[in-house]
């Protein structure tokens, strides 16, 4: 049976699905909330990986997904969150929900939050019934509710499932996509028919996102520098993200709106280009922390030293000592590497400059190599003590570092730092990448 879906259970259904009559100017899909359905969500028995897809998806086009929900089977708070996303976005997904049994509602909620009342449509049973005639099986009649349809939606195509997706739109009012919980299901239907047809509907706005990655300077450290207007701003947004190899700085704007429009009377007055404003943050944050900048984008640590190698024809050997193989681990994909070798004896005290630089000149000449890389690192009250030494053919150089912490993490750090200042050696005469 369909239910009367106007049945009182979302109170705040009557005046969004007034609001909603109200035609609005162009449309523009600039802002998304998602909700991943499902009580499984709310236990840990499921992992909620749809919404991260769903929303690296929409950032990569430049919506701001303003939050993600995860929601249990409970009709009353399903509806509420729809009712509350679609008065607040321009585009809501909803992933889970959408299979034959009582505690699937999301086309419950739907129909509710918007005061429409569910039909089963003719195609959609026909399609669905055919897919049981072709194994020889009974219709189970709990299935019908799958066919359902609203007026203002259309059913997206479920290759992989019995489940249809709902496409929602009154013309004018947020955009409603409702796509069933299975990952194999819901990706296809997403990339395949939702994504294509959301860019004809104004999907995001032009952008510009660049990474900056940094070493020798930590997450709080850089903080501080860039100062809080620069990392509260919205647009251009900046955020630092530490990683295991680097701290990242990711830049992303938008165009400002109104951009494209025709020409204002003041010229000067020009909404900005998402390029303009992601420059002018990188300016700023090139001025208070360039010097820790080793590379943009997707750089790692091999690819820009390999880089800096192949720019002087060079070719190099590594010996490390006490950091646990962390140095050969991190560099050991290098082309231009001619040999890493690992010593696990461990130093009784630090190294001597003269020492670094004798075992990195010995490495290198044993493998046949141009520049020469030892490591020795030292464990010092719950820290690792490391002494670099880089043996290259334009000179020497030796250098200090302690890398916090000791154990796996320290010893990466260890790497990292071996990394930083190899790096540097190799640019010092030459042109940066
Ligand atoms: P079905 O027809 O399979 O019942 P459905 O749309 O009702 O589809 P759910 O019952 O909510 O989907 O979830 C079915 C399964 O899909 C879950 O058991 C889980 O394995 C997977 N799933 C659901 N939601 C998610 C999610 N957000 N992320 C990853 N997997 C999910």
């Amino acid at each position: 049976m369909v239910p009367d879906a106007a049945g009182g259970l979302c109170a705040e259904r009557l005046q969004y699905a007034a609001s909603m009559s109200d035609p609005s100017p162009a449309r523009a899909l600039a802002t998304a909330e998602i909700l991943s359905i499902g009580s499984e969500l709310l236990v840990g028995e499921t992992r909620d990986t749809n919404s991260g897809d769903v929303a690296a998806a929409l950032a990569d086009q430049g919506v701001a997904v303003r939050r993600i929900q995860a929601l249990p089977d409970e009709l009353t708070m399903v509806c509420a969150a729809f009712v509350q996303a679609m008065s607040t976005v321009d585009l809501v997904v909803s992933t889970g929900g959408l299979g034959p049994t009582p505690d699937d509602l999301t086309r419950e909620a739907i129909a509710t939050a918007l005061g429409e009342v569910p039909v089963i449509d003719p195609t959609l049973e026909t399609w669905l019934r055919g897919r049981w005639t072709r194994r020889r099986l009974p219709f189970p009649a709990i299935n019908l509710k799958q066919a359902w349809l609203i007026p203002s939606a259309v059913a997206i195509p479920n290759e992989n499932g019995t489940a249809p997706g709902w496409w929602v739109d009154r013309g004018s009012g947020p955009i409603v996509v409702a796509l069933p919980g299975p990952p194999r299901e819901m990706r296809p239907m997403w990339e395949g028919w939702v994504l294509p047809r959301l860019a004809t509907e104004g999907l995001g706005v032009p952008r510009d996102v660049r990474t900056l990655r940094l070493s020798g300077i930590g997450e709080s450290q850089l903080a501080d520098r860039l100062g809080d207007d620069i990392l509260r701003s919205n647009n251009p947004m900046v955020a630092t993200y530490a990683r295991s190899d680097a701290v990242d700085v990711r830049i992303s704007a938008v165009d400002e709106p109104g951009r494209g429009a025709a020409s204002p009377a003041d010229p000067g007055s020009q909404p900005r280009a998402a390029a303009e404003l992601a420059d002018e943050a990188e300016a700023r944050i090139m001025a208070v922390a360039g010097n820790h900048v080793w590379a943009r984008g997707a750089t790692t640590w091999p690819m820009a030293i390999d880089a800096a190698l192949a720019g002087r024809g060079w070719t190099l050997a590594i010996v490390e000592t006490g950091a646990g193989g962390s140095v050969a681990g991190l560099l050991g994909t290098l082309d231009g590497l001619a040999v890493a070798e690992v010593r696990s004896k461990r130093s009784r005290g630090l190294a001597t400059r003269a020492h670094m630089i004798r075992i990195a000149r010995e490495q290198a000449a044993t493998a046949g190599a141009d520049v020469g890389l030892a490591v020795e690192a030292v464990e010092q009250r719950g820290d690792l003590r490391v002494t670099i030494g880089v043996a290259a053919p334009d000179g020497d150089h030796v250098e200090r570092r302690t890398a916090f912490l000791s154990g796996d993490q320290g010893r990466a750090r260890v790497a990292v730092a071996a990394a930083d200042v190899l790096l540097a050696v190799l640019r010092r005469s030459a042109p940066i990448g």
